[in-house]
């Protein structure tokens, strides 16, 4: 019974006495099949909200091979890339290489056409599919790929209308660092100070951008006009490169290694150094952003350093030197590039050195200094309006300087930047690394009259180094000598090894402060806080 009804439906369709209520007014409605518009004489239409496509002229104009046995009632697709997909109009089930499997949506007949569902069409071909609202356009095109800073957008959309390829603006703006806010008829990108927005009330008659299946799309190259990156296509444009250069913003520690934040996701290459050895990172399409800044030394971490490896093509290098080696893993992900360090590698056997002088020579001396203060904790502020950070950094980097010419010493600095290491921090790093020295940089504030040097120490082993450093120091900064004093300074009194604390002079004494910002001031000072240093070496080895 049901048979007779559903043939007498075909008939009065194939007669063209009715057309089904629910099929909308859709004339205008245009196909293009990979770019070029198809006209079939039956054009697509919607049905029950669903877009519907012809079938015959949809898979043909695609490359596929399709029948309609009229005898037997049988559509048969066959998409040239391994898949048979037989069907019945009216009917639910359909075969995919002799395997039964249900349709949402049965064929359908109109006007003597077989119509699909559209998505259940371009799922069988492999295609890409999409409805473009403003020009009322069927999208049917192959699968073509986008790549945003090397990496493959492997579930992102391009789509294909005769003007030029289209992809999401959310799948290929988001890599980028961007935050995409959609309002009505525009879209816009965000990322710190930067902001763009794309398209106005007439946006979808733009042919840079439109709406495709309702979410905002655009060329990649009018997005990269946009935003200033670069979009390239291969020659047979199957695949599409957009390149933007990623500022990296800064590099910290993590509990199991390092981490490299940056604007967006990073695409990298690396590879491993030895004696000492180093894991190299390369950033591909990379700038150090303005400020940059890294505090990174721990345990495991002897020092990490950056640079601006090379300006065409834009490529940041960071090296990661580790006190032995470890295997270690690389995650990258949006904003941050983590180096995941795991098991120390096994050492490999020794090679006979060459017998030292000294019995200790091949073990080096270690030395901490740590400029106080930092990132957003100033210190005191000078009567010039200078941060107490600053001084320190200055005077503990010439000190550096100078150590780093004795091959016998591993100078390692709680900060070399503008950041702010806890005081906990600065303990651990020492007592990790069993340092064999730890030196504190600071300078002074109380009234305006107040003046002069002074050196801190807390533990009785730290006496005798605290005494030289302080001697060093008093010639130095030719400032009144307020002595050698004991406090209870976290620094001083929870590291392990001898520590004394320095106070170079009083930033709140207009005389002193002027004289401890002259360069030349900072220079004499640090290098003789290096001569003590060296002193209570020699007097130990
Ligand atoms: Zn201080």
């Amino acid at each position: 019974m049901r048979k007779i009804r559903w043939l007498l439906w075909i008939f009065l369709l194939l007669a063209g006495w009715v057309v089904p209520a629910a099929v909308q007014a859709a004339s205008a409605m245009t196909l293009v099949v990979n770019g070029k518009e198809v006209k079939p004489d039956v054009p697509p239409q919607i049905i029950n909200k669903r877009t519907m496509v012809p079938i015959y002229f949809a898979g043909e104009a695609y490359g596929a091979k399709v029948e309609w046995d009229r005898q037997t009632g049988t559509v048969t697709i066959d998409n040239r890339a391994g898949k048979v997909i037989r069907m019945q109009p009216g009917k639910k089930t359909a075969y995919v290489n002799g395997k039964a499997m249900t349709l949402e949506v049965a064929p359908m007949i109109v006007k003597d056409r077989a119509f699909l569902p559209l998505r259940q069409i371009g799922e069988w071909l492999g295609a890409t599919v999409g409805w473009d609202a403003a020009s009322n356009t069927v999208i049917i095109n192959n699968k073509k790929t986008i790549a945003v800073n090397g990496n493959p957008l492997t579930q992102a959309p391009v789509y294909q209308l005769p003007y030029g390829h289209f992809v999401k603006v959310n799948d290929v703006a988001k890599p980028l660092g961007y935050e995409v806010k959609t309002e009505a008829k525009k879209v816009i990108l965000e990322q710190g100070a930067e902001k763009y927005t794309i398209g106005q009330a007439s946006a979808a008659q733009s042919n840079g951008y439109r709406l495709i299946d309702g979410t905002f799309a655009v060329t990649p190259e009018f997005l990269s006009q946009v935003i200033g990156a670069k979009a390239d296509w291969n020659e047979e444009k199957t695949a599409c490169t957009l390149d933007k250069l990623q500022y990296i913003t800064g590099i910290s520690r993590t509990d199991d290694g390092i981490s490299i934040e940056s604007e967006g996701k990073m695409t990298y290459s690396h590879f491993t150094l030895s004696n000492p050895y180093r894991i190299v990172i390369d950033f591909n399409h990379a700038r150090l952003k303005e400020g940059f800044d890294a505090f990174v030394t721990s345990a495991k971490v002897e020092s990490v350093r950056y640079s601006q490896y090379s300006l065409s093509p834009d490529r940041v290098r960071v090296v990661v030197q580790l006190f032995e080696p470890h295997n270690y893993e690389i995650i990258a992900s949006e904003g941050v590039t983590k180096v995941v360090l795991k098991e120390a590698k096994p050492t490999p056997p020794p090679t006979p050195a060459p017998q030292p002088d000294k019995p200790d020579a091949a073990k080096p001396f270690v030395i901490v200094l740590d400029p106080g203060h930092g990132g957003k904790d100033s210190g005191a502020i000078g009567t010039a309006g200078n941060p107490e950070k600053s001084l320190v950094l200055s005077i503990a980097k010439a000190t550096e300087a100078s150590l780093k010419q004795h091959k016998n010493f591993k100078v390692v600095m709680t900060r070399s930047g503008d950041t702010y290491p806890t005081l906990q921090e600065r303990v651990q790093l020492a007592n990790n690394l069993k340092a064999d020295v730890f030196l504190s940089f600071h300078a002074n504030s109380a009234t305006s009259s107040a003046n002069g040097t002074e050196t801190y120490y807390r533990t009785p082993q730290s006496k005798e180094f605290a005494s030289i450093v302080h001697k060093h120091l008093i010639e130095a900064t030719e400032f009144y000598n307020r002595g050698l004093r004991t406090a209870n300074f976290y620094v001083i009194k929870n590291t392990n090894m001898p520590s004394a604390l320095v106070e170079v002079g009083f930033l709140t004494n207009a005389a002193e402060n002027k004289k401890m910002l002259e360069p030349e001031f900072q220079k004499r000072v640090g290098e003789a806080l290096a001569a003590a240093i060296i002193e209570y070496y020699n007097k130990h080895h």
